[in-house]
């Protein structure tokens, strides 16, 4: 398939090779072949788009009334439907995952765009009583310029996740992919203009993180900021926004435990527990990466689970196995060191996987691995690994549960897995995270809140609420 492949910065609609000329290599996962040479945005590059995504707040699309928005929005959606085969090709070819997966991924984004089209006039003021002969009402504005920036793990998705509510809030953007895969976000770029968005209101600009990612974020024009990543960078961001004092959401990391009592339906679990932490090698923020067992049916849990486990394929995500490669090389070194420590340090029982994938000439390849008998002071229990790597942990009641899974810094998601209903709701109250699924996991469609408490980040995407996030209250008052 012809696969339109864009290197260059994208600012006011117009592609253009950074200010020094320098370039970055993207590489294919799964070859370890070089796809694309990718422009460094420079310091004035970074100056240029933020200057033509505040221009463009005062032109046309300041004044734009909401349907027009939600017009475009919806033609975004209908262009990312029609180009879906070749975006999710061009996903798996950067980022590594299976071909399936980025379809799904691509058909989420559309969906997430038609979901803030409708939204465009949703987000209502309120009329404040304030006495005889006054009133005090609310508006929402638009914040202005916005910065987007992007981990790799779900390139298009990420983008496609805040990007939709910021236009339908009437804010501009600037997306800063992730430099191991931005090759779907420029083209995202391209599609925004064909749906037609003024100049300006869409932006991409790529480069390293300390570099280009920092001088966006603390951009004097960037008045609001929506980050996905490490715990650690969204620190330096929030950093960042609190010197200029601009709103900020980070979608930060998990250590996601899921909880598993004896009274649940064990191939459920099994299938969901495969699912939660297999899905896109691992590399996924709500990943299952710890699983509690009711000591009861941990052996049988752990067997059925280690034969699934065993019985997945690996290979080039074109060829839509179960497993993808890891995204880079560096990821791939930071998966086995944490496996190596595993074992070798602290003497968790490896039941699957472990090494590289074998059969694989080259990419970076990591086998699904499964390991038990962990304890909660493990680092395996505690720090997220962000791969195919699953620690199983066997607990004998509910307060014990309990304190494991809320014993880390980290709470994004968590899993109660129960036919007791009464025990599935105590959970949903008690667990510390921004989401609790019961008897399934990833339960987060566009219409559902999605963010973490504690170090996993603040505020939240999705739903619209979000559309919060890129407005300020304005409360006029009259007295007559
Ligand atoms: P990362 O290293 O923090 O990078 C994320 C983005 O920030 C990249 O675009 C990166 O650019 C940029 N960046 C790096 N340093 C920066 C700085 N000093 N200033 C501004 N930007 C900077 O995270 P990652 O390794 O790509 O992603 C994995 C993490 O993301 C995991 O912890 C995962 O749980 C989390 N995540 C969370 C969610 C969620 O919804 N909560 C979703 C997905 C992923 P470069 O690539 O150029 O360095």
């Amino acid at each position: 398939m012809a696969m339109a492949i864009r290197n260059r910065l994208f600012i006011d609609n117009e592609w253009r090779d950074g200010a020094e000329g320098r370039v970055f290599e993207t590489f294919d996962p799964a070859t370890e072949e070089p796809i694309a040479a990718v422009a460094v945005a420079e310091p004035e590059d970074v100056a240029r788009a933020v200057d033509a995504a505040e221009r463009a707040m005062k032109g046309e699309w300041g004044r734009m009334a909401p349907e027009r928005r939600g017009e475009l929005l919806e033609r975004l959606a209908g262009l990312i439907d029609a180009r879906r085969e070749e975006i999710a090709a061009l996903e798996t070819l950067d980022m590594g995952k299976p071909l399936r997966e980025s379809l799904a991924n691509v058909a989420r984004s559309s969906r997430t765009c038609r979901y803030y089209a409708g939204a465009v006039d949703k987000h209502l003021g309120q009329s404040v009583p304030v006495g005889h002969n006054a009133a005090s009402f609310t508006v929402h504005e638009p914040l202005g310029a916005t910065a987007h920036i992007t981990p790799w793990n779900y390139p298009f998705a990420n983008a496609c996740r805040s990007l939709p509510a910021a236009l339908a809030a009437g804010c501009t953007v600037v997306l800063k992919p992730a430099s191991d895969t931005p090759l779907t976000t420029l083209l995202l770029g391209e599609l925004c203009a064909e749906a037609g968005f003024p100049a300006g209101v869409v932006n991409v600009l790529t480069g390293g993180g300390g570099s280009v990612g920092a001088a966006l974020a603390s951009h004097p024009g960037i008045r609001g900021i929506t980050f996905t990543g490490s715990v650690s960078t969204g620190r330096r961001i929030a950093a960042m926004a609190a010197e200029r004092v601009v709103p900020t959401v980070l979608e930060l990391g998990g250590k996601n435990p899921l909880i598993l009592f004896a009274d649940a339906d064990l191939d459920n679990a099994v299938t969901q527990t495969l699912r939660g932490a297999y899905t896109n090698a691992g590399q996924v923020c709500t990943s299952v990466s710890r699983v509690l067992v009711e000591r009861r049916i941990h052996a049988n849990f752990v067997e059925a689970l280690a034969a699934r486990v065993r019985g997945l394929t690996i290979g080039n995500g074109r060829d839509n196995p179960d497993i993808g490669p890891l995204v880079s090389r560096a990821h791939y070194d930071t998966v086995a060191g944490h496996v190596r420590v595993a074992r070798e340090r602290d003497g968790a029982r490896l039941v699957a996987g472990g090494a590289r994938a074998e059969g694989q000439p080259r990419g970076w390849f990591w086998q699904p691995t499964l390991f038990d008998a962990v304890t909660p002071d493990m680092s395996l229990a505690r720090e997220e690994i962000f791969g195919p790597v699953l620690a199983v942990i066997a607990f004998d009641d509910e307060a014990e549960a309990l304190g494991i899974a809320n014993g880390l810094s980290l709470g994004l998601t968590s899993g109660i897995f129960t036919r007791d209903i009464q025990r599935a709701f105590r959970f949903a109250r008690d667990l510390q995270a921004g989401m609790v699924w019961i008897n399934e996991w990833f339960l987060s469609p566009v219409q559902t809140p999605h963010g973490g408490v504690k170090e996993s980040g603040i505020g939240r995407e999705q739903g619209l609420a979000a559309l919060a996030n890129y407005t300020q209250s304005k409360t006029i008052g009259i007295r007559y």
